[in-house]
């Protein structure tokens, strides 16, 4: 499971402190140590771990502490709510433009779980929200990418644009923009071509695609399994394209929580899904105070 470690190791310091009558400056100090030490070692942002660390300290050893009656618990909730802040605080919503289709670009690394959750967005979409998708494959350098896209579009009988390789990602973009407006569809969802590592190639692409079709969101895919490297690469992509949001994926899998907890602070956008799965359902609105109540028991 996810967080496993850090929530194990989180719940055993609060537990120390959690009946205590006096909180007193030590006990704050041993905790906050413990704490630093966890998330240090869930391979959170060295950073956002020291930045994270001086928030709880200081509120830990106020006032809010010293008047409360349950000194303790009133620490542990200082550590749970400082904890939600660092994932983004309130959960996010997705956007729907004034005037429908909305377009949503799907960016990120090639493996990071793009084109799936492409088709999950678009499950999520139509069973929550009652949308109408259309998928649209615009990755031309995998014939792969294009196939796995008009398969998911079976699996979920939805309607894809696609228009081969040889194609410019630019025209399909655009191209599939006109036939959602004919054909009445709500959301068009891009699904751009990834690679192997950043390049220069694959942005100005990107970049591209973004200034021809104004997307009401970009969304970047990141694999939670990669810890730091996804936090990175959530960087680089906001650096170049100002992405609206950032969707973790693999979160069903034994991550320690690095990226989770890091990308809000390090790159300031909000991850608004998580992957919890391979399966076409298995996306997850990402709620940041139910994931701190996780970590922290
Ligand atoms: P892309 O290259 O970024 O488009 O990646 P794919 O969509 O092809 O996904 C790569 C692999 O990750 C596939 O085997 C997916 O089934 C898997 N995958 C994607 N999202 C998740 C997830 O949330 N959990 C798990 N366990 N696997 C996922």
């Amino acid at each position: 499971m996810a967080f496993e470690g850090l929530a194990d190791r989180l719940q055993n310091t609060i537990q120390k402190i959690k009946g205590k009558g006096k909180v007193t400056e030590q006990d704050v100090k041993e905790m906050t140590r413990e704490v630093r030490l966890a998330l240090l070692e869930a391979d959170v942002n060295f950073k956002v771990v020291k930045d994270f660390i001086k928030n709880i300290k200081e509120r830990a050893v106020g006032q809010e502490v010293m008047e409360s009656l349950t000194p303790g618990q009133q620490v542990i909730k200082i550590v749970k709510e400082e904890l939600t802040a660092l994932m983004g605080g309130e959960e996010s919503r997705i956007a729907a433009a004034d005037r429908p289709p909305t377009v949503i670009m799907m960016v990120g690394l090639q493996g990071a779980g793009k084109t799936t959750t492409t088709g999950k967005l678009a499950n999520l979409l139509r069973k929550k929200y009652n949308r109408k998708p259309l998928l649209v494959a615009a990755d031309v350098y995998r014939p792969a990418a294009i196939d796995q896209l008009e398969t998911l579009g079976k699996q979920l009988d939805m309607p894809v644009y696609s228009a081969g390789t040889d194609a410019n990602p630019v025209d399909i973009a655009n191209e599939a923009l006109e036939k959602a407006k004919e054909e009445h569809l709500d959301y068009v969802l891009i699904d751009t071509a990834g690679r192997l590592h950043i390049d220069g190639d694959l942005m100005d692409e990107l970049i591209q695609i973004k200034n021809n079709v104004s997307p009401d969101e970009i969304f970047l895919v990141v694999d939670a399994m990669t810890g730091q490297d996804a936090v990175n690469v959530a960087e680089s992509f906001n650096e170049q394209l100002d992405v609206s949001g950032v969707v973790l994926t693999k979160l069903d899998g034994d991550t320690r929580g690095g990226a989770a907890l890091s990308i809000k602070a390090v790159t300031d956008k909000p991850i608004k899904f998580a992957g919890m799965g391979e399966k076409l359902d298995q996306l997850e609105v990402f709620h940041p105070e139910r994931m701190a109540s996780r970590i922290l028991g």
